[in-house]
């Protein structure tokens, strides 16, 4: 079903807490004519947020990456703030950070003095039951840029993929460059082959996910191997489990796969993905 969720009551941009009906940019905002920005996405279980640090220490590498300047050190408690004035504290939600170049005259080049726009706000999100969800998966070609370590707000390829996967009838797309499962189009992917855990190594083909970081932890405490290594699409009849991770993914199930219409791979829950989804429990909620 698409068009769902509904507005928020607050949000905050550059500096104030406002209605989102009055929360206005330029038209020529660089993020609105060319994507030019980044995002992040903190889950906050309970009021509680989850690896915090870690999402903080991605956004600081993007804005990096991208040359916009911004203290990130205002960030933590405006999230804090965020939940709290939304009334989210003792359910689960998530606090989402835009930050754009800002508003410049028309060109490509970056201006000299940016003046970023900086939008946040907190939202509810359902983060449990994803251990009964299983997903139908789509796999299709990978044909975003080669920077898709930078967590951009210029997701149109992304987009297009998740609305081919949804307008079929599917929970996700799959991706797939040169021969190899890089990741979801807004998931990271892990395979479980005669018992090793694998998923794509970090670099400019996936994004460095929060989840994905956790799970391979959980993998190294409980002992269970694992190996930073792309998987060729070739090799999925040598697959016992596939599960896709995320902020709001949490720990997903992939029941089975579809390329160009035809099932390449079906499974129950294994067991590796049940002892990953019931320590990424304990860790989330403890
Ligand atoms: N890859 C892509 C393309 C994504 O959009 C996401 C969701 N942010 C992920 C992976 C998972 O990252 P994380 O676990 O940090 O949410």
């Amino acid at each position: 079903m698409k068009n769902k969720k509904t507005y928020l009551a607050e949000v905050y941009l550059n500096g104030q807490w406002m209605p989102p009906q009055e929360a206005t940019v330029s038209v020529f905002d660089r993020g609105f004519m060319f994507g030019d920005g980044i995002y992040e996405v903190t889950p906050f279980y309970h009021g509680k947020p989850f690896r915090l640090q870690d999402h903080l220490d991605r956004l600081k590498y993007c804005l990096e990456q991208i040359k916009i300047p911004f203290d990130i050190s205002i960030l933590e408690p405006l999230m804090l703030e965020a939940i709290s004035r939304s009334r989210l504290a003792t359910s689960d939600a998530a606090v989402y950070i835009q930050i754009s170049r800002g508003a410049a005259p028309r060109n490509h080049y970056f201006p000299d003095n940016p003046k970023p726009n900086f939008l946040m706000y907190a939202f509810p999100v359902e983060l449990e039951n994803f251990s009964g969800k299983r997903w139908k998966v789509m796999v299709s070609e990978d044909f975003r840029w080669q920077r898709c370590d930078i967590k951009s707000t210029a997701l149109l390829a992304n987009t297009m993929m998740k609305d081919d996967a949804i307008s079929d009838g599917y929970n996700e797309n799959l991706l797939v460059r040169d021969g190899y499962f890089t990741e979801g189009s807004h998931s990271t992917a892990f395979f479980v082959s005669k018992g090793i855990v694998f998923t794509h190594p970090e670099g400019p083909h996936i994004l460095s996910g929060i989840t994905r970081k956790v799970v391979l932890e959980i993998c190294r405490d409980l002992g269970i191997g694992y190996k930073e290594e792309a998987l060729a699409l070739e090799r999925i009849s040598e697959v016992e489990e596939v599960f896709l991770t995320g902020t709001t993914t949490q720990i997903t199930v992939v029941s089975s796969l579809h390329l160009k219409g035809k099932e390449i791979f079906t499974s129950q829950k294994g067991q590796i993905t049940a002892r990953l989804q019931e320590e990424f429990l304990k860790r989330t909620r403890g």
